[in-house]
């Protein structure tokens, strides 16, 4: 299948000599659809059905930096090669800082500088989104990593508080880990990691997120939840690792449990600093009280 690209321009002569342009590329066929306001062009990419965006600087009362700004906003990672209709520093790196990853000044623009403009844009776009991967996940288990926790976190405190819905976290731990990695080696310790990970996802709703706490420690956010269904949420986290023995190809069966914490904000507590200290003291009470169980911070 072709890749799409969509052109966002209030001027359907530019549309017509792109789709020219288009003709004459020497590499990729792509094919190019195309937007006439800023409405329907923002619509559009935040589909998140494109390859890359080409955006015109002028789009009627509204401007392009405006467009990239909201696109980025709404969580569109397109690639976007901006287009000015004069050779502007200010403007170029104006939209360069929005989120642009290349710009062509339009009256310059010819069939080869468009395909290369487009093809960097696409490469970059490629390794813009493996370095974010990266730089938010975990390595090991493919879950969120902490600093990226940290950040939902952040976002979702600021959310709940807006709108005053609740939401929950659940801290979870591995119960006797270290007899693990101390009779089977570390590298099965770190299938178990994998293992675990796996199934506490599987429980999740869409919008919740699972993330690596530290090292066989795990957080679940769970959204728009109150103390009764964060609690719930770590029931269910435990009981999918205690489900069944984990079946680790080549390697033993093992019978593995975690413990889990429950707390909840507004609810535990008032900050995310807070709600992770009632969690940690609601895993500890679980942990103390037998493991392979999970206990709410409410009631300790
Ligand atoms: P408890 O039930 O009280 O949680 O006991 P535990 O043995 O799970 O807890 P402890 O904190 O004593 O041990 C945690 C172990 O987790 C120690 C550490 O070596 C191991 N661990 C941490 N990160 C990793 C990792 O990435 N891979 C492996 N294989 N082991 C890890
Ligand atoms: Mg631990
Ligand atoms: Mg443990």
């Amino acid at each position: 299948m072709t890749r799409k690209i969509l052109m966002i321009d209030d001027d359907r002569m530019q549309f017509r000599l792109t789709q020219a342009h288009f003709q004459n590329f020497r590499g990729e066929r792509f094919t190019l659809e195309w937007s006439a306001t800023y409405e329907e062009g923002l619509t559009r990419l935040l589909e998140g059905t494109y390859s890359a965006c080409l955006l015109d600087y002028q789009l009627g009362d509204r401007n392009g930096l405006e467009l990239i700004k909201a696109a980025v906003a709404g969580g569109s990672r397109t690639p976007i090669v901006f287009l000015t209709a004069e050779s502007s520093e200010k403007v170029d790196i104006e939209a360069m800082n929005a989120g642009a990853l290349d710009y062509l000044v339009k009256g310059e623009i010819t069939s080869r500088t468009l395909e290369r403009s487009l093809r960097y844009a696409l490469k970059l776009g490629e390794t813009l989104e493996a370095l974010r991967k990266l730089a938010t996940h975990d390595q090991l288990t493919s879950l969120l990593n902490r600093r990226e926790f940290d950040r939902i976190m952040a976002d979702e405190h600021e959310r709940s508080r807006r709108f005053g819905h609740p939401f929950a976290l659940v801290l979870i731990d591995i119960d006797h880990f270290k007899s693990v990695n101390d009779t089977y080696g570390h590298q099965v310790g770190d299938r178990v990691l994998q293992e675990v990970a796996v199934r506490l996802t599987k429980g999740l709703r869409d919008v919740d997120r699972a993330a690596r706490f530290g090292g066989e420690e795990f957080a679940l956010i769970i959204m728009q939840a109150d103390a009764k269904a964060a609690l719930e949420a770590a029931e269910r986290a435990v009981e999918a690792v205690r489900a069944s023995p984990l079946a680790l190809d080549g390697g033993p069966e093992l019978k593995v449990t975690v413990s889990a914490g429950a707390a909840s904000i507004p609810g535990d507590a008032a900050s995310t600093e807070a709600v992770v200290a009632a969690a940690d003291k609601a895993l500890y009470a679980a942990k103390s009280r037998g493991r392979n169980r999970a206990v709410a911070f409410k009631g300790l």
